[in-house]
């Protein structure tokens, strides 16, 4: 443990400073400061010539005197201006504010040390605001690696920046007895992973005397963080298998059997049984599951559920499928129908808020006396007015769509124990994610597509290319295939969305005159929508042209082709998904994205990747790479149960992996937390998470 101090205490820093740093950066204790991360690092050993300048030089060092300072302007464009030189040219250097005190405390004609960053200016090297300290100091003499530390524009303007955090940071470690810090991680953990302990550590991120020490000491803050992280997370895990009794629902019986035997229609896949005996092992575990089944589109999940369903209700509970959308509800059952015929000895019932009146009011009695056996639907299946007579086993569809709130609500459902949980997802989560979010859910992949599938062929064409488009699609349609030509439509454009779209409609339709092109898109009456889908699905049109309503739900064996218009406009987890639609007959199937000539660098990275794989889960974690630091890494981290400083399960997610491993080891080993040698982990843990409870009392 580091020292619990108020900041407030520490030498220069008061009571003004440290309420600021509490509310900018959540700096209460010396501890917290000590742990604060700088976030790049400036070799102090290397000084550079003014005439060796160049505008795009990050950062230079330069040692020299000023010749001359000089006032300019007045009132809101008051300025300070200084000439300085090395003897191999001339720089000029500008201040705005703080101005009385840069002439008192620098003097004409003293060696000096100044950083900053070059702006060519009149044919001139500028620095605004340089830093600038006394060259004679032996202290900046020993400056190795400097370190720099964010703060706000708050902050900066309290006179409190980068410089100033350096040296409180500074004041702290040198204040700090080494053997009086309790080290979070116990040497013996220190060494397997060789990490440094934590005084080292610290004393590297802070004051490095090389870019290595750097690298290891934030490999070592980076794994406590992660460590502990997946500690929590996988103790939770744990607990909760251990207290929450489940439905043990052991019997294969009658409804498999049949099915198996006499109804399914093809061999199941090898990753399909696997995740099915996965499932039963829970299912008759007595204690609840809670399962993420992951598999990339068209790996055959709906069947892993089907038979899911049927343990349930051959052991006389109920089960439900929970879908995101209508489409998709209705999708599915109409899947399961057509998988079951006309089996007898279960009933399927759909229920969305399509359903209505009398049919509605059915559906909700006969669910609550047990006699609609599998229930599919959407939200409206969380509705406290939906009451099972004994739900054993709910399944979640397309699990990124569905708060963990909606999951919850599931619990309520049944007693005296919650149904089991198995939790499906077609956007395969990458790994890194998995590990965290849904770290506590125990997880099965099918990792194998049914047999006689080809992979999808997918090109890149530019607005230049639509010629060989057609072209394609001619050949395409000749041969007795169909093709889906999507359009991208969002709210803020719709207007436009949608006249592109009718523009496409009628190209087509000139281009292709001998055959019928349909069109799909959410703005009509659902009854139109559903006969222009239904015409596709017969083969009756043979090019469809649509939003994204076709992203989920229809299966079109057939369909051998999917144009992507203005694919730039989509996120990569879309078009994948997109691309899903086709190949799932026995042709060869291509998808085309369209682009506009010009394009962004991050933009051809998508597209290429696109091109190049479709292995759903190499597209997940190119994606999360691709967003960077943006709203897709803010929500994977924020709602984690530690807060992160250092370390971001994005871009350490290797070192996530090592962490996972080490925290499971000590579970297993320490499995009632009472080893000596752990003692300092799990107090640390325990500290913690006093932490996250005083926090979540504020906030
Ligand atoms: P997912 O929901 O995982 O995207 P689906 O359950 O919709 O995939 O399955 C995709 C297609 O593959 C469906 O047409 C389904 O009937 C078919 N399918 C599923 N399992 C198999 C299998 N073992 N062999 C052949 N086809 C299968
Ligand atoms: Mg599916």
């Amino acid at each position: 443990m580091l020292p619990t101090l108020d900041i407030k205490y520490l030498k220069g820093i008061g009571p003004a400073r440290a309420s600021l740093l509490s509310k900018e950066l959540q700096v209460e204790t010396v501890g917290d400061l000590l742990r604060i991360c700088p976030y790049k690092y400036i070799d102090r050993t290397v000084i550079h010539r003014i005439c060796d300048l160049r505008e795009e030089m990050p950062f230079v060092q330069l040692r020299g005197q000023i010749l001359e300072f000089e006032e300019e302007g007045a009132g809101r464009k008051y300025r300070l201006k200084a000439t300085f030189t090395d003897g191999t040219g001339y720089v000029e250097l500008v201040w705005f504010n703080g101005i009385k005190y840069i002439q008192k405390s620098l003097k004409v004609g003293k060696t000096y040390l100044l950083l900053g960053k070059p702006t060519l200016f009149n044919h001139r090297f500028a620095f605004s605001h340089p830093e600038i300290d006394d060259a004679d100091n032996p202290a900046i003499m020993e400056r190795k690696m400097q370190a720099h530390y964010h703060t706000t524009d708050k902050m900066k303007r309290a006179g409190f920046a980068s410089k100033q955090m350096g040296e409180a940071i500074c004041t702290a470690l040198a204040q700090l007895r080494p053997d009086a810090i309790i080290d979070p991680l116990p040497p013996y953990l220190r060494e397997k992973y060789a990490l440094p302990d934590l005084y080292q550590a610290l004393c590297d991120l802070h004051r490095p005397l090389s870019a290595e020490a750097v690298g290891t000491a934030l490999r070592r803050m980076k794994f406590e963080e992660l460590f502990f992280l997946q500690l929590d997370i996988l103790r939770l895990g744990l607990n909760r298998k251990r207290t929450t009794q489940g439905f043990p629902l052991r019997r294969i019986g009658d409804l498999f059997n049949t099915f198996y035997r006499q109804y399914l229609p093809f061999p199941l896949t090898e990753a399909q049984k696997r995740v099915i005996r996965d499932i039963h092992g829970d299912l008759r575990s007595g204690r609840q599951m809670n399962r993420l089944l992951q598999g990339d589109v068209g790996s055959g999940k709906t069947l892993v559920a089907l038979f899911a369903a049927l343990i349930a209700i051959d052991n006389g509970y109920q089960a439900a499928i929970m879908a995101p959308t209508e489409i998709l509800a209705e999708q599915h059952l109409v899947t399961l129908r057509q998988f079951l015929h006309d089996m007898p000895g279960i009933r399927i019932e759909l229920l969305t808020g399509n359903v209505k009146g009398k049919a509605r009011r059915t559906i909700l009695e006969d669910t609550e006396r047990g006699e609609v056996h599998l229930l599919v639907g959407t939200h409206a299946l969380i509705e406290p007015k939906v009451r099972f007579a004994r739900l054993g086993l709910a399944i979640v569809d397309e699990q990124h769509r569905f708060g963990v709130k909606q999951r919850a609500a599931l619990w309520e459902k049944s007693s005296p124990c919650p149904p089991h949980i198995l939790v499906m997802t077609a956007t395969p989560i990458p790994r890194t994610l998995a590990m965290t979010v849904y770290g506590d859910l125990d997880v099965s992949v099918i990792d194998e597509l049914p047999p006689g599938r080809k992979p999808i062929q997918t090109v890149h064409y530019r607005s230049v290319d639509r010629p060989k488009l057609f072209a394609g699609l001619l050949h395409q349609l000749n041969q007795g295939r169909q093709v889906y030509v999507v359009y991208p439509l969002i709210q803020e454009n719709e207007k436009l969305d949608l006249q592109a779209l009718e523009q496409g409609y009628v190209a087509l339709s000139e281009a292709f005159p001998q055959y019928k092109v349909g069109k799909v898109h959410g703005k009509m009456p659902p009854a139109e929508k559903d006969a222009a889908m239904a015409e596709f699905v017969e083969g009756r049109t043979r090019l469809l042209v649509s939003t994204t309503v076709i992203e989920v739900g229809v299966n079109v064996p057939n369909a051998s082709v999917m144009v992507i218009e203005n694919a730039e406009r989509f996120g990569l987890a879309q078009l994948h998904q997109l691309r899903g639609r086709v190949g799932r007959g026995a042709a060869q199937s291509y998808c085309i994205l369209m682009t506009r000539d010009e394009l962004s660098q991050t933009t051809r990275r998508r597209i290429s990747t696109m091109v190049e794989s479709t292995d759903g889960f190499v597209i997940a974690e190119e994606d999360m790479r691709l967003r960077g630091p943006g709203d897709l890494e803010g929500t994977a981290q924020s709602g984690l149960p530690i807060h992160l400083r250092v370390a971001n399960i994005i871009r350490d997610a290797d070192l996530l992996a090592t962490c996972r491993k080490a925290a499971s080891e000590i579970l297993r080993f320490d499995p009632e937390e009472k080893l000596p040698q752990n003692a300092c982990i799990w107090q640390h843990l325990q500290h913690l998470k006093k932490l996250r409870e005083n926090f979540s009392g504020i906030s």
